[in-house]
């Protein structure tokens, strides 16, 4: 995919000081954009960022997207990453899902159509909801049930594809869906509830790793930095998608457990707690689309990410916060 996004060109970016969003700030950075960061701090941190303060292509807009951007000035890319998207975020946080799905969509599908901009909008593989086609292509249309514990996430993100389909059809705005599946690295909080942060801070504080279920249940787990790649070849791209981003390696929840038990050296047991309501059974994305319309091709290996990862919560994050 060549290189359309660059120096020279402005770009907005929601929930930069998350996970990803501040992962996608470095790479854009890296090509020599300008980034403006928009972000309330509701999910991410400041030390997300902080190696970034002082870099001139880089501003950060403290703000909440659900009420506006309180932006100016050009922008010839839009990224909507502003989510919370950790299961513990469901309830917590439910109704600012949902909001920031719906009405800070619209903000961005706006701004996007007042400037001409091509705008790529975070969807999830929780779209697909509780499978029943395995792996998943972006032709099904899921098994999400609208009033279960999960739906605040996955419809809010449902919504906010057909609002930007409905921003291209009949807005004629260059918008591009990417559905993001489970996704991993350093920066990851390591009380998000997501299953490696809470593995990795157990092993390293030598607590018994909370496995749900039998931990027959998988998911596929793709390092931030091949996200990152997959989602800038959207940018790059005029594809509206919904394309599927993430790995085909599928895990099972207790071999990822084992796995950081080894890589950490650690003397952790491995308990079993009850699966949560609607906890999806499995979950692969069939890359085929990513792969044809973006030359996708996720070059990490698990082993290799996870000792990245174990290494960034070792040295930087606080591996007993998540106990
Ligand atoms: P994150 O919680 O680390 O990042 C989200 C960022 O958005 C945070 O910095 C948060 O402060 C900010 N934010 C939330 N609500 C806001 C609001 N109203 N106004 C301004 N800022 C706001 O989550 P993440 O894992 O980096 O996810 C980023 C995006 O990718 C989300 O849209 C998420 O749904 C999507 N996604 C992530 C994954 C994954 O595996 N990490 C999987 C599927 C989809």
């Amino acid at each position: 995919m060549a290189q359309r996004y660059g120096t020279g060109d402005r770009i907005l970016l929601t929930g930069g000081a998350g996970f990803v969003g501040s992962h996608l700030s470095d790479a854009l950075l890296a090509r020599g954009a300008e980034v403006v960061v928009v972000d309330n701090f509701l999910t991410g941190s400041r030390e997300n960022i902080a190696h970034l303060v002082d870099e001139p292509r880089f501003t950060l807009v403290e703000a909440d997207v659900i009420d506006g951007l309180p932006v100016t000035g050009r922008f010839d890319a839009v990224l909507h990453f502003a989510s919370p998207a950790s299961p513990t975020d469901f309830e917590k946080l439910a109704f600012e899902v949902m909001k920031v799905n719906s009405a800070g969509t619209f903000h961005c599908l706006e701004l996007a159509r007042e400037q001409g901009a091509r705008l790529v909008l975070a969807s999830t593989s929780e779209a697909y909801g509780d499978p029943e086609v395995h792996p998943q292509p972006e032709t099904y249309r899921g098994n999400v049930n609208p009033i279960g514990p999960r739906s605040v996430y996955d419809e809010a993100k449902r919504f906010a594809e057909a609002a930007a389909a409905g921003y291209r059809r009949i807005h004629d705005v260059d918008t591009g869906i990417v559905r993001i599946f489970n996704t991993y690295g350093p920066r990851m909080r390591p009380d998000d509830g997501r299953a490696i942060p809470t593995f990795v801070s157990q092993a390293l504080a030598g607590a018994p790793i909370t496995v749900h279920g039998t931990g027959g249940q998988t998911r596929s787990i793709c390092y931030v930095s091949d996200l990152v790649d997959g989602i800038l070849a959207m940018l790059d791209s005029a594809e509206p998608g919904p394309v599927n981003l993430g790995s085909e390696h599928e895990l099972t929840m207790r071999e990822l457990a084992e796995t950081i038990v080894e890589l950490t050296g650690s003397r952790s047991t491995i308990s079993y707690l009850p699966r949560p309501t609607d906890d999806p059974e499995l979950r692969r994305p069939d890359l085929t689309r990513a792969r044809e319309l973006l030359g996708f091709a996720p070059a990490v290996s698990p082993a290799d990410g996870l000792a990245r990862t174990i290494e960034w919560f070792a040295t930087v994050a606080s591996p007993t916060s998540a106990l």
